[in-house]
């Protein structure tokens, strides 16, 4: 019998790149605007399979009803699984599976768009001559050439950063936890601790993870360690920043510029259009104000080719996993990993 997956929080692109990629594949799709949580679970009636995306609540109630509704598995369209209670789903048996890179270009190439946007204050540009407001007063910017950039987090994105940013001549520094000595070798760079990235960089991007370990990574503490007029850019998680502390750095001048693609109360704004509303979360609207901060709404992933490997990569899993082959996609419950960082998953599923 065809299978019928359904997809919560989707949106207009998400039908046109399902819908193209599952022509291979011949799937039953249905798209729900609702995103998943405890009172929208039950919609879950009827399909063997629910896909979900990042701000899609999998909590141990609303994975209680998908296994009452007999769904056997969570195809997350993400990277991401904060989201969904693991233990959970392992506990009602239902296994998750992910999309651990569809184009980590994407990201790279967008936070190097935020921070030459934010230095040369193209956007403000941009509306400027729109008015036929052609005066460069306030839109001073500063060379690369010659800049220190802190890169925290040297997996796929940073990595790819790194390669960008070198074709600036600027000087990297780098934290990670697991560093890649040949990498740093082959581009020429160093690795360092976390404060000595703070005290030397003149600008600062995120892109580790959010873990115990990183959440508010960037707080009172940090920003006091940074160079005057820093800029902080975060493309990974918006809970790395404690945003009050931001804002503080951002009022005393101490932060010259903050760009981002994520936000940590994120959840309830982003993707959505709320321009004929009044936003309740004073924090955001605080950011908002700011001359030399720069929010976009986790767009950093959205490129074509992000799209369509999000897709073809979800169908796959799917497809894997009613054939009973190896789930390399599936998170264990247990660790977190992924085929072939544990052990578990080397046997081709969680359990
Ligand atoms: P990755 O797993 O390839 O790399 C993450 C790196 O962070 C690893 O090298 C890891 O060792 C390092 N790390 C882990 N804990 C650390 C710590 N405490 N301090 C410093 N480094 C640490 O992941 P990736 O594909 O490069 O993605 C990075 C982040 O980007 C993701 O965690 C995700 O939050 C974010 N992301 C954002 C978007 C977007 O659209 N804005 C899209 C995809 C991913």
């Amino acid at each position: 019998m065809t299978k019928r997956i359904l997809f919560y929080d989707s949106k207009p692109y998400d039908i046109e790149f399902f819908e193209r990629a599952n022509k291979n594949y011949g799937y039953e799709l249905k798209f729900f605007k609702e995103k998943l949580d405890k009172e929208t679970a039950i919609l879950s009636k009827g399909y063997n399979i629910v896909c979900l995306f990042v701000n899609d609540d999998a909590s141990d109630e609303a994975i209680k009803i998908l296994k009452e509704n007999n769904v056997d598995l969570i195809a997350l369209r993400c990277a991401g699984y904060n989201n969904v209670d693991l233990a959970s789903a392992y506990k009602n048996r239902i296994h998750v599976v992910r999309v651990p890179a569809y184009s980590p270009y994407a990201v790279a190439e967008h936070t190097v768009a935020l921070m030459l946007t934010l230095n040369r204050k193209t956007h403000k540009a941009y509306l400027r001559t729109r008015e036929l407001n052609f005066s460069i007063n306030g839109l001073m910017g500063f060379d690369m050439y010659g800049k220190t950039v802190g890169v925290i987090g040297t997996g796929q994105i940073g990595k790819i950063a790194i390669q960008i940013l070198k074709g600036f001549g600027v000087k990297i520094l780098a934290y990670d936890v697991y560093p890649d000595k040949n990498f740093a070798e082959k581009m020429d760079f160093e690795y360092t601790d976390l404060d000595n990235i703070f005290s030397e960089s003149d600008i600062i991007t995120l892109h580790c993870p959010l873990t115990p370990q990183t959440k508010y990574m960037i707080n009172e503490n940090s920003i006091a360690k940074m160079k005057e007029g820093v800029v902080i850019i975060n493309t990974s998680r918006g809970k790395l920043i404690d945003t009050k502390a931001l804002i503080n750095g951002l009022k005393s001048g101490k932060i010259g510029g903050a760009g981002l693609d994520v936000y940590e109360e994120e959840s309830e704004y982003f993707f959505e259009d709320y321009s004929t509303q009044v936003i309740e979360d004073d924090v955001l609207a605080r950011l908002l104000t700011f001359p030399n901060v720069l929010i976009t709404s986790h767009q950093a992933f959205f490129t074509k080719e992000a799209l369509t490997n999000i897709a073809e990569t979800t169908l796959k899993n799917i497809k894997d996993f009613y054939d009973g082959i190896p789930l390399k996609n599936e998170i264990c419950y247990r660790c977190g990993q992924t085929f072939p960082g544990c052990d578990k998953m080397k046997k081709g599923r969680c359990f």
